[in-house]
């Protein structure tokens, strides 16, 4: 299916370490992130809510609950993953939920070493999201913002949920295993994936065989931060966790 010579990249601006530092100040441009793929997710400056990009058009869910259709392209994001869709493997799953992903699923697709971008589309059963709310200067931790998150279900949704798996090892450069965002198909339900079911979904996967990874090296704050170490894993599996 995937020809030798064909790359496929996953680029991926911001490190989760950082953002758990606390720099949620956007250093990318939605017009700049866009030029390294088409589908994605992210946040936006100051941790502004879960960003989905479909077809080259960006999604925010804000803490609200609301959804915007984002078009500035001067808007800044701290943190974001992008891909160009290619090398797709069809799915076509029944009885779906994070349980199902985290277990066979990963087992399956020999996931355990690679990056992969999830696309999966149909009716849900039932949504559960999670939605970061705006944060002011001076920024605190992440894990301070995790505790205060407003969380938001639906049932019976039609919707697409967006997202990637990445390798254990590289759990402090992005979330490791799941990081999954949904939007419904009327625009007007999203967020970070906490819990879904659904009897029937189809969709594709694809595998990445790059890493693009780029810093905000402009970044001050990036730049003279410090990453504990010692909390790090611990901080990011309480903030950044679903229910595995
Ligand atoms: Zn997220």
């Amino acid at each position: 299916m995937k020809g030798n010579d064909h790359i496929n990249t996953l680029y991926e601006h911001g490190t989760l370490a950082s953002l758990m530092a606390g720099n949620m100040a956007g250093t990318i441009t939605v017009g700049d992130l866009l030029k390294h793929g088409s589908t994605g997710i992210g946040t936006f400056d100051g941790l502004d809510g879960e960003v989905i990009i479909l077809d080259g058009e960006v999604y925010q869910a804000v803490s609200s609950g609301h959804v915007n259709h984002v078009t500035d392209m001067a808007a800044k994001m701290p943190f974001a993953s992008v891909h160009q869709p290619a090398d797709l493997t069809k799915l076509d799953l029944s009885t779906v939920d994070f349980t199902s992903l985290n277990g066979d699923f990963v087992h399956q697709h020999e996931l355990g070493n690679v990056f992969a971008a999830l696309h999966l589309t149909g009716t849900f059963d039932h949504v559960k999201v999670r939605i970061a709310p705006k944060q002011e200067k001076p920024y605190p931790s992440l894990l301070e913002v995790a505790k205060g998150q407003p969380t938001f279900t639906r049932d019976g949704v039609a919707g697409t949920i967006i997202g990637y798996y990445a390798p254990d090892i590289f759990g402090s450069v992005t979330a490791a295993g799941w990081h999954l965002h949904f939007l419904s198909d009327d625009r007007q339900f999203a967020g970070h994936l906490l819990e879904f079911n659904a009897a029937h979904l189809t969709g594709d996967l694809e595998i990445f065989d790059t890493l693009e990874q780029h810093f905000p090296v402009a970044d001050q704050a990036f730049r003279q931060g410090e990453v504990d170490l010692a909390t790090l894993r611990d901080s990011i599996a309480q903030s950044e966790g679903n229910h595995q």
